[in-house]
């Protein structure tokens, strides 16, 4: 049913848990830790993440990412750690996108040996990249599209046609796209991962994490996940269901914003470089245009070397610098001070990241507005 709906009809109604007793608008939330085991047909406990509530916002997270089934997690780490080590045993192997979100490739380095799982690092996002490293062992190939820091452009379909191929899993961290700009499943991606805590959350004030996947991917993640017990509480939960009612509205503008500064950065004789896909110089442009509904709410840019980044973003009054991102509010963060701190110099530049870039998660305040800081920053900062 869910599928026919429109996107605004799925965001506010797809997963409400109904209010049979007293008929309120809204889901009530269910705050129970322990039901009834006799004459029942689910038995329902938080960390089976079956509770009233878990269950139907699991519905919307399927409607949303056209899959057939939704499961919510407390982190985005929660579900990318339990849907990977659902998968993997000893002795197997997997290949994972060179450039991906940190605390992933921090989960990977310092735990897989443990586990005896061996892993391979890609140099590049393209698909042959991928196809090369290929081995009998490997289980799994990971992705992550749009890239963090520099918006790289991974190819869905390509990538999915090869793990086809050789009879492989793959996993995407959509993360970045959220499910209104990009939905994997439709290129044949097995297993779509987010950080509920940036888009779909929405508001900067919830840590949350979501997987989408068929019904019999789903079992596998979830005898996995109820050992680890990464379930999401189920306050939040009500909040997450709360957050995601507004996410076509909210990512449809950031979307558009982000468009127009990357436009006016692209154009300012102050910044060397602009990515963001939307951009015709973006170098795979034409790629993102084919797998993307839209190219997102964040992008970066470079400083001219003579304009030190962290100067101007102290500088900075409406936009606030700050680690996450995918909130209401604009926020710049400094690669080399934070995400990629721990690299030497040399293995950043290598993966193209100079001191003066700044990655940019546009909000939703006007665009007039947020040029007119960046403007007033640049100059206090020459
Ligand atoms: C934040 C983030 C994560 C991790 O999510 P948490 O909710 O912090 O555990 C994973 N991938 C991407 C792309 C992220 O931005």
């Amino acid at each position: 049913m869910s599928n026919k709906l429109g996107i605004n009809t799925t965001c506010v109604h797809v997963g409400e848990v109904k209010d049979e007793q007293f008929k309120g608008a809204v889901s009530p939330m269910y705050l129970s830790t322990s039901y009834a085991f006799d004459g029942v047909e689910v038995k329902r406990y938080p960390r089976y993440y079956n509770t009233p509530n878990q269950e139907m916002l699991c519905k919307k997270i399927a409607a949303l990412e056209n899959t057939e089934a939704g499961l919510i997690f407390s982190s985005g780490m929660a579900a990318i750690s339990s849907a990977m080590l659902a998968f993997l045993e000893r002795g197997d192997h997997v290949i994972v996108q060179q450039v991906i979100y940190g605390g992933t490739y921090n989960f990977i380095v310092s735990e897989f040996d443990k586990y005896g799982i061996e892993y391979s690092f890609t140099e590049s996002d393209k698909a042959e990249d991928f196809k090369a490293l290929i081995k009998e062992n490997t289980r799994i190939l990971y992705i992550e599209t749009p890239s963090n820091p520099l918006l790289g452009i991974t190819d869905m379909q390509a990538i999915s046609n090869i793990a086809k191929e050789n009879n492989i899993l793959t996993m995407i961290d959509n993360t970045f796209a959220s499910p209104i700009n990009q939905n994997p499943a439709n290129f044949g991606i097995d297993i779509v991962i987010h950080s509920a805590t940036k888009y779909m959350g929405g508001h900067s004030d919830i840590s949350a994490g979501a997987i989408a996947a068929s019904e019999e991917h789903m079992e596998q993640i979830w005898k996995t996940a109820i050992n680890f017990g990464g379930n999401l509480s189920d306050q939040t939960v009500w909040l997450l269901e709360r957050s995601l009612k507004t996410l076509n509205l909210r990512v449809k503008e950031q979307t558009k914003n982000a468009q127009q500064m990357a436009e006016y950065l692209e154009q300012s004789s102050d910044i060397d470089s602009v990515y963001y896909p939307g951009l015709k110089s973006h170098p795979q442009h034409e790629l993102a245009k084919k797998q993307m509904k839209g190219f997102g709410a964040m992008l970066s840019f470079e400083l001219k070397e003579e304009i030190d980044a962290m100067t101007f973003q102290n500088n900075l009054s409406l936009i606030k610098p700050s680690m996450s991102l995918a909130g209401l509010e604009s926020t710049t963060v400094s690669p080399t001070q934070t995400t990629h701190a721990l690299l030497s110099e040399e293995e950043r530049l290598e993966r193209g990241i100079k001191d003066g870039l700044i990655r940019f998660s546009v909000g939703i305040e006007e665009p007039a507005d947020l040029i007119a800081d960046i403007e007033q920053a640049i100059e206090k900062s020459k």
